[in-house]
């Protein structure tokens, strides 16, 4: 549903730092969030929620800290830890906002050790939500900032070029980098994406909670959250 998607992520509310300043973080006391509980986890489409609403999925390939990220932006530690149990790893988890809006976790990609078969498996389970799934209207794509645009990255952005759906890239652990590398590679990510533009490169920490403001209000208007955000008192564990 091509309507439902805005044509430049969270054009209608985002409120952009100076060009290539990292954010320096955000109280860690008064940290906005968007709340959401596990509602089911997926193989596919066959038992996944109704196919209705807005939905953002996220993506990222292991450790790049997609656990984390997904833990910040809903001010839970249970989230994360809901993905990664057992049997949970390589399925869609569903996490439910409100009756039209909910966030979907997609299996990490690139576990080392991973054969084939499960590579395959993976492949086809997030290619076939990603290429039928209707309510889906943004994807998070999660990178480590020391090691952006893997092959992995590339097709999810490929992807969303290609459906034009609108990406939020977010250069995590950004927190590992000094002030003037991390804005290098912000600079670097947005050459690289120049002609590309649905996707928006934003650097990101989920440990310190830097860029969180600015994705969570992109997230809001992509979700049609309008009401109060809610906050969190304290840090959120990674
Ligand atoms: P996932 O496999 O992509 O879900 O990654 P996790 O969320 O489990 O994170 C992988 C590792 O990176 C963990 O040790 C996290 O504590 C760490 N990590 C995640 N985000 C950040 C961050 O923003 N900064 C730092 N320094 N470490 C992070």
């Amino acid at each position: 549903m091509a309507s439902k998607r805005p044509t430049t992520p969270g054009a209608r509310k985002r409120k952009r730092p100076p060009q290539g300043t990292p954010t320096t973080g955000v109280a860690l006391d008064a940290l906005p969030v968007i709340e959401a509980s596990f509602e089911r986890s997926a193989k596919g489409p066959g038992d996944s929620p109704a196919d209705r609403g807005r939905e953002v999925a996220f993506a990222g390939r292991s450790n790049a800290g997609k656990s984390s990220v997904l833990n910040r932006i809903t001010g839970q530690r249970s989230l994360a830890r809901t993905s990664k149990t057992p049997g949970r790893t390589q399925l869609l988890n569903y996490f439910r906002i409100n009756a039209d809006a909910c966030l979907v976790d997609l299996p990490g990609y690139g576990y080392a050790k991973t054969d084939r078969g499960t590579r395959d498996a993976w492949q086809r389970e997030v290619e076939g939500y990603l290429s039928s799934r209707s309510a889906l209207i943004g994807v998070v794509l999660v990178m480590d900032i020391r090691h952006p645009f893997q092959p992995f990255d590339e097709q999810m952005i490929a992807w969303a070029r290609a459906s034009d759906m609108p990406l939020l890239l977010l250069l995590n652990k950004a927190d590992k980098l000094g002030f003037g590398a991390a804005s290098t590679a912000l600079q670097q990510a947005r050459q690289h994406l120049k002609d590309t533009p649905q996707v928006h490169p934003l650097l990101f920490s989920a440990l310190r909670g830097q860029g969180c403001e600015e994705a969570l209000t992109i997230l809001r208007g992509w979700l049609e959250l309008d009401e109060a955000t809610p906050k969190v008192e304290g840090d959120v564990q990674v």
